[in-house]
């Protein structure tokens, strides 16, 4: 019987072997190593017990009853606690949220249940037992050993099948290997009670599975469930293989440290952590965290066009705040990265060419913040967050207001139009900065929801006051460039504007050209205003002269009226060569048959000014600050 032993014995030192492999590989105590450890560890046992119990039945005379079936006894046990195992450790590989607490209940529970059946054996007789003639029999609930271990290798077939993308075809492989070879021994078992070899295959599958998660560990960034920049750049090298092109978006943290936000390395990667947890929620397997502060997004695609989603769905990632420990004091912030988003088609040879492109040059060195400037560094981020409720909060209860402020018809001499601005009265904050209030909703995403809201006041309004007859012939509406990445705001806007049975030509957008609008966004903007112009809106160009609505913006949106931003007209007020280029570059803009604003006029000074150098219309505190809508319809009545 000697040769029956000889697989157990190879299975020890197998397993031994394996052992020390692990140890020598050093810094390796994630979750997922020590559960491995631990099958290590009963794979060891398993194997010496079955040496001992073939033992004893080679040599029943030399053992008490007792002592054979507690060895037996035990290494059933044993077999269904490595089953328990394989089924935390996958489960801890995958790491699926929604079956962390099943799995784990289902692990401890059944290993429990197992071990008191076994310990009660002998009593109860139902698991298995020696008779008065000393044979060995199986209780009534011995099959519950095999449903329970099979169970939990199953189920750990399904996790790893349902987050089969996560892995590669290796580690794939290992996995299925581990339960295939585990069944086919036990049916070979079965036919075969005299070649003892389960144990030797489970060791054969063990090391398989060693050398596929081992290595792992190199694919993936420190902090974070990632995969890092060897495994970007192995990707990179298989779609140059496959000739597949390929999106990245780009995360840069970088410029974080100086929005004062990292007031220290431990703050700077716990933030980088979370965000990685929540990025990889909403792109399962194709995040890579290239260093501390860079992630990207890598998306295969046939496609060259410029695709929103991907920038709108991490942009998703920052609308909740990040709760961070800093100096102790759990600090709940709103965060956002600067991001580049490219469509790469050329194919970077190795990899490497491209993360030294897409990585910043400077690396993410954090200053260590003084306790005292602390706070100074945290205010303006607890400001944001409080806005953020701020703005939550009143689009639930539906507490904006939409002021107005009429606009001079310097031809007419009176108002015959006016500006919807956005206003927050909070009952604890008082009065709320618009300026401020729509940067943040621009941030994290509530400026739609805003937009859509104003849009729906104003035209509520136009029918509510029958606003035509009372002289006015349009209203003046704000749109933040952010609103037109909702590729459907044509339509909503024209069902607003027909629900409330408002006529086009009664409304007036403004845009401002920022440096947000680039490449595709440009074309859809332009697409926008000419799908809304064909139904008879027109649209403003608005802060015109200031930062980047310039001359250039003139030439490629198709606007009718141009606004003056209040600082040139300011400007021109105490430099008389700045007013000589407003009075030209006016002249310019009517000379192309498109309408002059100006903003900001506060004294009868500029008013007499702008009538000399010839405007269309004015706005500003001199005629009215922006008012409620009572306030509105009693001044232009006037
Ligand atoms: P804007 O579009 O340039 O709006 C004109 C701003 O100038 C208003 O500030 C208005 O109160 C102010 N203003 C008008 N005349 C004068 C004046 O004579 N002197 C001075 N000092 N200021 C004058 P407000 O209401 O604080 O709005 C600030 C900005 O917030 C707006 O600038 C606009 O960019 C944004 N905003 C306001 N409402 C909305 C909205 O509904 N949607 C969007 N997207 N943005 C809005
Ligand atoms: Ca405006
Ligand atoms: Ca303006």
């Amino acid at each position: 019987m000697r040769y029956i032993q000889e697989y157990c014995i190879a299975a020890l030192i197998g397993t031994i072997v394996l052992a020390a492999m692990y140890f020598l590989k050093r810094n390796y105590a994630t979750r997922n190593n020590r559960l491995f450890f631990a099958m290590i560890l009963i794979n060891l046992a398993t194997s010496a017990l079955n040496i001992v119990s073939i033992h004893t039945i080679s040599y029943p005379e030399r053992f008490s009853p007792f002592v054979r079936l507690s060895v037996n006894l035990v290494y059933l046990w044993l077999y269904n606690l490595l089953a328990a195992v394989f089924l935390l450790y996958v489960d801890s590989l995958t790491r699926i949220p929604r079956f962390k607490k099943p799995v784990r209940i289902y692990a401890y529970f059944v290993t429990a249940l197992i071990a008191v059946l076994v310990l009660l054996s002998p009593m109860t007789h139902l698991i298995a037992w020696f008779d008065e003639a000393l044979v060995y029999r199986r209780g009534v609930l011995h099959p519950l050993l095999y449903v329970t271990a099979y169970a939990a290798i199953f189920g750990a077939l399904a996790l790893f099948i349902a987050s089969r993308k996560k892995f590669s075809r290796y580690q794939l492989l290992s996995v299925c290997s581990f339960i295939l070879g585990n069944v086919v021994t036990q049916i070979f078992q079965l036919l075969y009670p005299r070649y003892v070899i389960n144990n030797f295959i489970c060791t054969l599958c063990l090391f398989f599975l060693f050398t596929a998660f081992e290595n792992q560990a190199y694919y993936l960034y420190h902090t974070t469930m990632c995969y890092n920049s060897l495994a970007f750049v192995s990707t990179i090298r298989r779609d140059g293989r496959r000739k597949m092109p390929y999106r990245l978006t780009i995360l840069q943290l970088g410029h974080l440290r100086d929005s004062a936000v990292m007031t220290s390395r431990s703050s700077a990667s716990q933030f980088s952590t979370l965000l990685a947890g929540r990025l990889y929620k909403a792109f399962p397997g194709r995040v890579y965290a290239l260093d501390d502060s860079t992630f990207a997004i890598l998306e295969e695609s046939r496609s060259r066009q410029w695709n929103p989603r991907i920038p709108a769905r991490a942009n998703a990632c920052f609308q909740e705040p990040f709760t961070i420990v800093i100096r102790r004091h759990e600090e709940s912030l709103l965060l956002s990265p600067q991001m580049l988003v490219m469509t790469v088609t050329e194919h970077f040879p190795t990899g490497y060419e491209l993360l030294d492109f897409v990585r910043q040059p400077d690396s993410f060195s954090i200053p260590e913040i003084p306790d005292e400037a602390i706070d100074q560094t945290l205010e303006p981020l607890r400001r944001e967050r409080k806005m953020l409720q701020l703005i939550d909060r009143a689009l639930q209860e539906r507490s904006f207001q939409v002021y107005y402020q009429p606009i001079m018809n310097l031809e007419a001499g009176r108002f015959r139009s006016a500006e919807a601005l956005l206003c927050l009265n909070d009952p604890q904050e008082g009065f709320i900065n618009p300026e401020e209030l729509i940067r943040v909703a621009e941030s994290y995403g509530r400026i739609e929801a805003i937009g859509l809201y104003v849009f729906e006041e104003v035209c509520r309004m136009i029918r509510d006051r029958k606003l035509l007859d009372q002289g006015i012939d349009y209203i003046e509406i704000n749109l933040s460039p952010r609103q037109v990445r909702q590729p459907d705001l044509g339509d909503r806007l024209v069902s607003v504007m027909k629900r409330y049975g408002v006529s086009p030509s009664a409304i007036n957008l403004e845009i401002t050209e920022t440096a947000e609008i680039m490449g595709g966004e440009k074309a859809q903007l332009i697409r926008f205003m000419n799908r809304m112009r064909e139904e008879g809106v027109e649209f403003s160009l608005d802060d015109f002269g200031s930062g980047y609505a310039t001359m250039n913006s003139l030439l490629q949106f198709p606007v009718s009226l141009v606004k003056y931003d209040k600082q040139i007209l300011w400007r021109s007020m105490k430099d008389p060569s700045s007013m000589t280029i407003m009075q030209a570059s006016m002249q310019g803009v009517r000379a192309v048959g498109k309408k002059v604003l100006v903003e900001g006029v506060e004294t009868e000074e500029m008013e007499k000014r702008l009538r000399e150098i010839g405007c269309d219309y004015l706005q500003g505190y001199l005629y009215s600050r922006p008012v409620p809508e009572e306030e509105f319809m009693r001044l232009i009545a006037q």
